[in-house]
């Protein structure tokens, strides 16, 4: 259920109606918008009928049931495209489509410095790099854990840029956070859900990719552990869902679940064509496919020698590749009003 606020409604009456829902046992949700003020009412509805909320004030505008599952995470509960801002940088629908770039795991010093210089110089905000790796065999490379959250944090102080890497484990959780600016969550946990709750906690943004055979609805729901749990900055990352044809692409990128996420959800919608086609030629026109479709960032894989990545090599693109791909991808987001920031933006 939401209950909608008439513009300019009085602080006192928003107060009274969050005091008289909560005695409802409901828990309410407010998201104030430009013009409007919006309760979302998380818990049992059926208790409460459209009239009784009509009649909490006449300040009430519009009373509406919410069928979906995700609350939090819906337009309905925050009608407005929700900007998460990591370093100073605003990310989301109302902002320019931002990079994430750098290797699939970070393998030392000076390939991940090396890296990060590259794609900022590029135009690349932020550097990815696993340091905590969920690989599909036991025997392939692991990451190098710990040791290369430091040295993550090392390719920041030398770039600037922000740091985006993977946690797979509650118990990692405090030491990746110490080195992070956004934790990301990869396709195979996506629905770990202790891990979820537990980022719910954490003072830092989430990037929560899809996992290969979930549907929105259950992606949705991920994000919605997370928001629940406390934490409201998540972003999406679509990154290629299985199919019965994998001998051309490793998955398929759905790039219609960027205009489906806009419809259902707020929060930032990533695209990662990388693990999505498995091959570098394939990098660029997913990537410019996936901007004309109106997402709001995009993830990378860069290595300054692909051929010797310990992983993800054969979809990861050499810098000179990236900084080709980043005068397209700015070129065609500016069609869509959606270019690199000018420095009086920044
Ligand atoms: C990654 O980003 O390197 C990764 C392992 O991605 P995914 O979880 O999407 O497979
Ligand atoms: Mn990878």
């Amino acid at each position: 259920m939401i209950i909608v606020l008439k513009p300019g409604t009085p602080r006192e009456i928003l107060d009274e109606i969050v005091q008289t829902v909560t005695q409802w046992s409901l828990e309410p949700h407010v998201s104030v918008g430009s013009a409007h003020v919006v309760i979302g009412l998380i818990g049992d509805t059926r208790i409460v009928s459209e009239s009784q909320c009509y009649g909490l004030s006449p300040f009430v505008e519009r009373v509406m049931r919410v069928e979906k599952r995700f609350k939090r995470a819906s337009r309905e509960f925050h009608p407005e495209p929700t900007t998460i801002t990591v370093r100073g940088i605003p990310l989301g629908a109302d902002h320019p489509v931002f990079t994430i770039a750098g290797p699939c795991s970070v393998e030392s010093e000076a390939m991940i410095i090396e890296t990060a210089l590259a794609v900022k110089a590029a135009g690349a905000q932020f550097l990815r790099g696993g340091a905590f790796k969920p690989r599909t065999s036991p025997y392939e490379f692991q990451g190098h854990g710990e040791s290369a959250l430091e040295l993550l944090a090392a390719a920041r102080a030398a770039s600037g840029l922000g740091i985006i890497t993977e946690v797979m484990d509650t118990a990692d959780i405090d030491m990746v956070a110490a080195v992070a600016d956004v934790l990301q969550v990869g396709a195979r946990n996506m629905q770990n859900y202790a891990l979820l709750k537990k980022l719910g906690q954490v003072d830092k943004p989430i990037l929560l990719k899809r996992g290969f055979s979930s549907s929105i609805n259950e992606w949705l729901l991920a994000a919605e552990y997370i928001l629940a749990a406390g934490n409201p900055n998540v972003l999406l990352c679509e990154r290629g869902i299985r199919s019965f044809d994998q001998q051309y692409t490793r998955n398929v990128l759905d790039l219609s679940a960027i205009p489906v996420l806009r419809t259902l959800t707020h929060l930032p919608i990533v695209v990662d064509p990388a693990h999505a086609t498995g091959k570098a030629q394939f990098v660029k026109s997913m990537s410019l496919a996936a901007v004309a479709a109106g997402c709001d960032g995009l993830m990378v894989e860069v290595h300054p020698t692909p051929a010797k990545a310990l992983s993800d090599g054969a979809q990861s693109l050499t810098p000179e590749q990236f900084q080709e791909l980043m005068g397209a991808v700015s070129h065609l987001a500016t069609v869509f009003e959606r270019g690199p920031r000018t420095l009086s933006t920044v």
